[in-house]
Formats: C-alpha cells, sequence, structure tokens
C-alpha cells in the first residue's frame, strides 16, 4: 500500500484476509488459543516452521498479526511485534538492542517515567548503566556521545509534559555516526503524526493504549523496525517473555487505527485553537504547544501543519492546590492520566508522570507545581474552552 497517503492506510492496512468464506472485510477475532492438524506429520511441519500456519497464540494469533501488518504499513516499516503493553514493547525495543552488563542508555531527560524506571530498575540490575541528556541541545548531546558511547539512544517524538519536539533525523544521525541505535517513542505524536523509522530512527514503539485505540478501552503496545534481522528476536521476546497482546484488544486496537486520521485531525485542530486562546487567558503563566513553542522542529518532525493535539498550561499560582483546585472544577474535561483518547482528559504532570521525582528535579526540568497537561479530544471547542475558563476563574 506504499502508494497510498497515510488517511488511505489507516483504513485499509492489513485487512481483507482470507478467511473459509471468502476475504473479510474486517479482520474477524481468532480468539482460538490452539491449533489442530490432519495428522502429526502435518503438525510436525507446522511447529517446524515449514507449514507458516499458526500453532499457539503465544506464538502468533491471525487477529494479532493483521493488527502488526497495519501499523508496519503505517509506520513505513519492515514489520512491527504488539505487546500486551507500551511497557512491554520498549522493554522489547530496549532488549533488541542487544544491551550487555556495562552498556550505556543515554535517554532523552524528559522521558515518561516508567520508561526511566524501566532502564534503572529493569536493565539496572543486570548492569545495563543509564545516562540522559537534553536531547534538544544536539550540540550538547553529540558531545555526550562521543563521550558516553551509549549503545542506544532513547527518545520521544513529542516530550512529556512539555511537549518539546525531537529532531529524530538529527539525533539518528548522531547516534549512527557513533555506533548507536535510536529507539523512538512515538506514542504522543501517532503513526498519523510522525513515522520515525522514516527519519532514520532504528525502532519506533507505541503504547497502543494511546493514540492507536483512541476510546479508553485496550491496552496494548507496539514496536516497528526498519530491519528484518530484529524480526526473530522481537518475535523470541513475545514468545519467551510472553507479553502478549491479547486477541480482544488487537481487535480493538485494530478499529481504532481506521479512525485515526480523523481522530487526530480534529484533536489537533481543537489544539491549535484550544492553545491560541489560552495563550490570552488571564490566569496562565505560559501555554506549552509545539506549534507555539518550536513550529520550526514541528514543522519538520510533523505531518503538515499540526502541532499535536497536546496542550499543557502553567499557572500564575504555580502551586499544586492552584492546579488541583482548577482541575477539580472542570465539568467536562475528564482528570485522567491517560492521553490521545477522544474524550479531552486532563493530568496533573507533578502529581501523576513525574510524582517520583524530588520537586527540585522537577524543577530542573521546567515542570511546574502547577502545570496541566490536557489532552484535547474530539469534542467541540467551544465547550472545551467554556469549560476550562469557567474552571480557571472558579478554581
Ligand atoms: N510511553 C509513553 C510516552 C506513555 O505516556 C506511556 C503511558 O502513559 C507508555 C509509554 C506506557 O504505555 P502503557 O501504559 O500502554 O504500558
Amino acid at each position: 500500500m506504499s502508494e497510498y497517503s497515510i488517511d488511505t492506510k489507516l483504513v485499509h492496512a492489513g485487512e481483507r484476509r482470507q478467511t473459509p468464506t471468502g476475504k473479510s472485510v474486517s479482520t474477524p477475532i481468532y480468539p482460538s488459543t490452539t491449533y489442530t492438524y490432519d495428522s502429526m506429520a502435518e503438525m510436525d511441519k507446522v511447529f517446524s516452521g515449514e507449514g507458516g500456519d499458526y500453532v499457539y497464540s503465544r506464538y502468533g494469533n491471525p487477529t494479532v498479526n493483521a493488527l502488526e501488518e497495519a501499523v508496519a504499513e503505517i509506520e513505513s516499516g519492515k514489520f512491527a511485534v504488539a505487546f500486551a503493553s507500551g511497557m512491554a514493547a520498549i522493554h522489547a525495543a530496549l532488549f533488541a538492542c542487544e544491551l550487555a552488563p556495562d552498556s550505556v542508555v543515554l535517554a532523552s531527560q524528559d522521558l515518561y517515567g516508567a520508561s526511566f524506571d524501566l532502564l534503572k530498575k529493569i536493565f539496572g540490575s543486570y548492569g545495563v548503566k543509564t545516562k540522559t541528556a537534553d536531547f534538544n541541545d544536539l550540540k550538547n548531546l553529540q558531545a555526550q556521545v562521543e563521550e558516553l558511547k551509549p549503545r542506544v539512544l532513547l527518545a520521544e517524538t513529542i516530550s512529556n509534559p512539555l511537549l518539546k519536539i525531537c529532531d529524530i533525523e538529527a539525533v539518528a544521525g548522531i547516534a549512527h555516526s557513533n555506533g548507536a541505535k535510536l529507539v523512538v517513542d512515538n506514542t504522543f505524536a501517532s503513526p498519523f503524526l510522525c513515522q520515525p523509522v522514516r527519519f532514520g530512527a532504528d525502532f519506533s514503539v507505541h503504547s497502543a493504549t494511546k493514540y492507536l485505540s483512541g476510546h479508553a478501552d485496550a491496552t496494548g503496545g507496539i514496536v516497528i523496525s526498519n530491519d528484518e534481522f530484529d524480526k526473530p528476536t522481537l518475535d523470541g521476546i513475545k514468545k519467551l517473555v510472553g507479553g502478549v497482546l491479547s486477541v480482544w484488544e488487537a481487535h480493538q486496537i485494530l478499529r481504532g487505527i481506521k479512525t485515526l486520521g480523523l481522530r487526530q485531525e480534529k484533536q489537533c485542530r481543537n489544539a491549535a485553537v484550544l492553545a491560541e486562546h489560552l495563550s490570552k487567558n488571564e490566569f496562565i503563566e505560559k501555554v506549552y504547544y509545539p506549534n507555539l513553542d518550536d513550529k520550526k522542529s514541528a514543522d519538520k518532525v510533523l505531518k503538515d501543519d499540526f502541532g499535536g493535539a497536546l496542550v499543557s498550561i502553567k499557572l500564575k499560582t504555580d502551586t499544586t492546590d492552584a492546579a488541583w483546585k482548577f482541575m477539580d472544577s472542570l465539568k467536562l474535561c475528564v482528570r485522567a492520566t491517560s492521553l490521545g483518547d477522544v474524550y479531552t482528559l486532563v493530568s496533573h504532570s507533578a502529581s501523576s508522570s513525574h510524582r517520583e521525582l524530588s520537586p527540585k528535579k522537577r524543577a530542573s526540568l521546567g515542570i511546574a507545581d502547577s502545570l496541566v497537561r490536557i489532552s484535547v479530544g474530539i469534542e467541540d471547542v467551544k465547550d472545551l474552552i467554556a469549560d476550562i475558563e469557567q474552571a480557571l476563574k472558579n478554581g
């Protein structure tokens, strides 16, 4: 489907599978955990890999495979492997980079908190070292890569919660010229806005729980790679660590992908209007939005003139209390820790995604006590503005 635009791929990729009753328009759910064959000889062929058919759900499932094919197609990767969550996907991508004791992972300082914990608590217990850098300061990043000689660089397309854009092409260049791999968490952008492997990333990963699914009703993760050589490793992790995506979730996510383009266009348009509007609000100190803060990078990395569908705000009264009062006064926007859903969700970074960090560390990263992240949904933006304005006034 490479000749088609992303909107068309989102609708059709991974579909039209052969079933006993013909080619299905939408992929059926195959809940069977195991498969039988007419003879042991035939079964042996399948077990040896010669048959190319299904054996057992942890090894592979037709519905999950349809999702994997769809995501590989829309992210312009060679293949994709699905996992039970975004964290399982990040673990698999890092593992596939062949980390060994004393290997260094150089992570973006703005990384999602659980990814840091994964590096420190799980990979760290095997001797892998984690260092951090500001991935928006390319000169300094280059110097750190030359000094630390990391095995892997781990970045996010759009950072949380300050929504800084990573120049993936430049970071991939720095990584590769120093023998490192680049893993990009593309969750905040989604494949609609960015396809990291096209910019040179070795792996792109998603929490499919967010934009791909889009309705707050499925948990999943997926790794996209541009190198067939990685496939046996990623399949092996799926099979042996066992963090397989449930067939029901695969169906929900595959269904969600059909409307990703529609949803994200509306979400991004809403976010742009909201950001513009809130930047004039008397109770707000600063609005964080890629198209306001760093349009050049947004234009390079994100599709068309979209700036993403997340907006963060810092209140003039910079306290947790002020942020909570504002959030408690919201009537339409939903207080919840996730993002990327059709509903507008708001979260307070200091007490959720970044609560494990000391106040000093948060301050050094620019994460204010009053910072609230808004994952903009598909509602009428006028209703969102009215709700947020009344909450700022009454909070
Ligand atoms: N990556 C990012 C950027 C996230 O925000 C999250 C979850 O919030 C994850 C990964 C982990 O995804 P999951 O909750 O599906 O494991």
